[in-house]
């Protein structure tokens, strides 16, 4: 177990409406934190503690399926008017995907080989939504044949598809949203503004569709509750408008966006509920059918990711700061950390208590100079650290396996155990 925790510091500010479940002290960028021997870090649970006990070929990702399970009850429960479509990309495995359709969970896919994992894991093509709204035809057609009736859209062209190949399809629109507070923020590459949502949802109509509603998506790893509030205002607005049309909207999207727990502390899962549930009574006329799209908030911190340390160097003698090189890098497993705002836990298990330790810049194996994974975040690790040692990454569950290269530089892609 491990006696010594690493952990970024909370930044200082958390977002006005949040309720965090403990305060945010203000620091150095990251803090070593001591815990008894027993203790189990946020995401280690005991099984995947004993798994990695065995000590497992790195590097590897470990992830619990009833933490997934358990995230799938409290979100069930804080929003228990929504339908869950779970956002397959975050995490495709099988056995975790087959867990989620255990439970009922819907599935909101990408692209057609997803539609097809998820029908052949028992999916009931009713309970799939093609929620990318980039499509090609001949997938369009694919998907519409195998019973998948739920189609998204954000242009004309891509409506226009959907009628010829889908033809009968429920269709949603998505809307441009402006992703304040969201720690993976999707820009504008995805929506409509709502004027032409609005053109789009009537053509729609006529082209023989079902418009049956709109969605959007705050940003990835949202930590402020209320960016679904604002975005819900101009949805109901666009409801009514839709009905003075002559339309019958009544599914709202809520898309995904809700966090996982990294190094600062995040709002639960309760609070994003209640305030979207608030904002929906407040704003529609009529309670609308609510679907929610969670990919990394189900997942994120049921994976623990073990890597190896393969050189601990330094620049000068004179440099304190140590470059640390790891077997898991950008390219198989952490392509997260771009730009740094992704910032897992990390955890030294073979790290005595109470050892010092110093700065380092975290690295991953390749020849490439942007397999850098930490430079600016202010990462400490003990001072005794070097090659054979591991780490662990922590909440490491979404957006790791299946978002790396299939071998650059010949490092395989990042091997994972469901347990
Ligand atoms: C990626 C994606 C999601 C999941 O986003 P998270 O931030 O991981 O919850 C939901 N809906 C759509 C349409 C997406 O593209």
């Amino acid at each position: 177990m491990s006696s010594i925790a690493l952990r970024a510091d909370p930044s200082c500010a958390p977002p006005p409406a949040c309720r965090l479940p403990e305060p945010a002290p203000c620091g150095p960028a990251l803090t070593v934190v001591r815990r008894p021997p027993e203790w189990v870090a946020p995401g280690l649970t005991r099984k995947i503690a004993a798994f990695l006990d065995r000590r497992p070929a790195t590097p590897c990702l470990v992830v619990d399926l009833d933490v997934v399970e358990a995230n799938y009850h409290a979100l069930r429960a804080a929003l228990p008017e929504a339908e869950v479509y779970y956002a397959v990309k975050a995490n495709p495995a099988p056995p975790l995907v087959a867990r989620l359709i255990g439970l009922g969970a819907r599935l909101d896919t990408a692209s057609l080989p997803e539609i097809d994992l998820c029908l052949a894991l028992g999916a009931d093509p009713a309970h799939l939504s093609y929620g990318n709204t980039i499509k090609k035809a001949a997938d369009i057609a694919a998907a519409h044949e195998r019973g998948v009736r739920l189609f998204a859209f954000d242009a004309e062209e891509e409506l226009r598809k959907i009628a010829a190949h889908a033809p009968g399809a429920q269709v949603f629109c998505r809307l441009l949203t402006d992703n304040a507070g969201a720690e993976w923020p999707l820009s504008r590459k995805f929506g409509c503004s709502s004027a032409m949502a609005r053109d789009l949802m009537r053509l729609a109509a006529r082209l023989g569709l079902e418009p049956v509603g709109l969605s959007f998506h705050v940003g990835s790893q949202q930590t402020d509750p209320a960016q679904w509030d604002h975005a819900l205002a101009p949805v109901a607005d666009l409801f009514r408008d839709l009905r003075a049309d002559g339309l019958a909207p009544s599914m709202v999207n809520l898309g995904g966006g809700l966090p996982t727990r990294y190094t600062r502390p995040v709002p639960e899962v309760a609070a994003y509920g209640a305030r979207i549930r608030e904002a929906v009574a407040r704003l529609f006329d009529a309670p609308p059918r609510l679907i929610v799209e969670p990919g990394r908030g189900l997942v994120g911190d049921a994976g623990v990711l073990e890597t190896e340390v393969v050189l601990v160097a330094r620049k000068d003698e004179t440099e304190a700061r140590r470059w640390v090189f790891l077997d898991a890098g950008r390219f198989n497993g952490l392509a997260e950390t771009e730009g740094e705002a992704i910032r897992y836990p990390i955890t030294a298990p073979d790290a005595t208590d109470g050892e010092p330790d110093g700065p380092v810049v975290l690295a991953g194996p390749t020849c490439d100079s942007v397999d850098v994974l930490y430079d600016r975040a202010g990462v400490r690790l003990p001072l005794s650290l070097k090659a054979g040692d591991r780490l662990r990454l922590l909440s490491t569950g979404a957006y790791t396996t299946t978002y790396s290269t299939v071998g650059f530089n010949g490092f395989a892609p990042l091997e994972a155990h469901y347990v």
